[in-house]
């Protein structure tokens, strides 16, 4: 459906919102106005602020009244826009470029149960294994070098007053609810619509000990999801994004773990350490099968991650 949007005010090309947005006074207002529990008046904002020259300060706010900030009787107040800008800021700047140094955690590896090691630089954490070649390795090393299992997207503030146990264990929960909001095909950045697609490996082999050579990877089917919107994709092996389906979760659910908040103990051995069978290539289709306490569940998917087929064997239980 498309909406027309007229001559609307409040709508803004993204090239003017960087204009907009490209002045520390602007970036000041929009902060104050976040902080404020009510509209604020002309003056008490330009104040608040702390802009003596009114003419300055109306040039300044003008450029954000209408997409950023909303005028009305009571005074001035941020549209959502303004906050998302204000969220943007806060959570990058924080803390000036952390840097967490390679730490071995009581934490297991899904595929192999060594522990963990991780680090963090540039926004984001690397979790990679000790004793094994992990889920895949970077064309660059030094960002995905050997071992590694992830490599999770996650903003300097989420390193704050956190141990790197803690801060595994909050990369992991929060990528892992931006998978569970990608795979309902809803853009977790920008509520836009996603699509799902899939890249194999034609020449895949690889083992315990060793990844593939022509895909650098564990597995051979790799997964994307691609907002048609806005910048925001996230890749991954194709299970990340099967885990909201029901079958997956209920058989999650039924082994003790909760997909809307697992912990890394538990979650990752039973979702990333899976058995792969691309059992046809035209219509593609990938078959996946995951094991828990010795029940199995196999799930065939699509080259968009659509369940075709699930099958699920318990265990026959000991007498
Ligand atoms: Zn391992
Ligand atoms: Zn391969
Ligand atoms: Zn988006």
């Amino acid at each position: 459906m498309n909406f027309d949007r007229g001559d609307d005010p409040r709508t803004l090309p993204p090239d003017e919102a960087f204009v907009a947005l490209g002045n520390e006074t602007r970036i000041e207002i929009l902060r104050a106005l976040q902080n404020a529990d009510r509209p604020l008046a002309f003056s008490e904002l330009r104040n608040r602020v702390g802009v003596d020259d009114p003419g300055r300060f109306n040039y300044h706010l003008g450029k954000l009244t209408g997409h950023f900030v909303r005028k009305s009787d009571d005074g001035y107040a941020p549209r959502t826009a303004g906050t998302r800008i204000i969220e943007a800021v806060l959570s990058g700047a924080v803390t000036d470029a952390p840097v967490l140094e390679p730490t071995r955690l009581d934490a297991p590896c899904p595929y192999c149960g060594a522990d963990v090691e991780v680090s963090y630089r540039e926004e984001r954490l690397l979790t990679r294994c000790t004793g094994c070649p992990g889920s895949f390795a970077g064309s660059d090393t030094s960002l995905a070098p050997f071992g590694t299992i992830a490599l999770f997207d996650l903003p300097p503030v989420g390193l704050e007053d956190r141990s790197p146990r803690d801060i595994l264990d909050t990369a992991f929960r929060w990528t892992h609810l931006e998978y569970l909001t990608l795979a309902a095909g809803i853009c977790p950045r920008c509520s836009g619509t996603v699509e799902h697609s899939v890249t194999v490996c034609e020449n895949h082999e690889a083992s315990e000990t060793h990844l593939c050579e022509y895909c650098n990877g564990r597995f051979a089917v790799d997964a994307t999801a691609n907002c048609t919107t806005c910048p925001r994709y996230l890749r991954g092996i194709p299970s990340v994004f099967l885990i909201s389906k029901t079958e997956v979760s209920r058989f999650l659910t039924d082994h003790g773990i909760n997909p809307a908040n697992p912990s890394w103990d538990r979650a990752p051995p039973a979702v990333m350490n899976y058995d792969e069978d691309v059992s046809k290539t035209d219509p593609f289709e990938v078959r996946l099968t995951f094991e828990i306490d010795r029940d199995e569940l196999t799930v065939a998917a699509d080259d968009t991650l659509s369940i075709v087929a699930v099958e699920r064997r318990d265990a026959t239980p000991e007498i």
